[in-house]
């Protein structure tokens, strides 16, 4: 499964970051998501459930923000948002769009932690 194997990536340069606060718990992961990168939300929040299961991500949310998909017109010059991921066309002059400029992202935007409490003991 695509959104599986996203997951353990995503779980794997969590607890790489991790390593710098000891026994810190994670909270949040907010992750963003271009409208291009053919995930699907209800697997991901799936897969993350079962691939955090022993993992200092155990129990923690995934937020998942959405980026909508814009190009750069070469015909006009102007960026702008794609109404539809049917029709890559340019919102302002109806000219094909070639340059994608946003859409593709998946990637974490921040990790929310919960440092431990007590003082970590060498
Ligand atoms: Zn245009």
């Amino acid at each position: 499964m695509h959104e599986l194997s996203i997951v353990a990536s995503i779980v794997e340069s969590v607890t790489e970051s991790l390593a710098a606060y000891p026994g810190a718990r994670v909270v949040e992961v907010r992750l963003n998501v271009g409208a291009l990168a053919s995930v699907v939300e209800d697997s991901l929040q799936f897969c993350f459930g079962i691939a955090t299961e022993g993992t200092p991500l155990e129990g923690s949310r995934l937020v998942v923000n959405t980026l909508p998909v814009t190009i750069h017109c070469e015909a006009c010059g102007a960026d702008g948002e794609l109404e539809s991921l049917q029709s890559f066309r340019c919102p302002h002059c109806g000219e094909p769009a070639t340059d994608v400029r946003q859409g593709r992202e998946l990637e974490i935007d921040a990790i929310e932690i919960e440092e431990a409490e007590e003082c970590v003991k060498p």
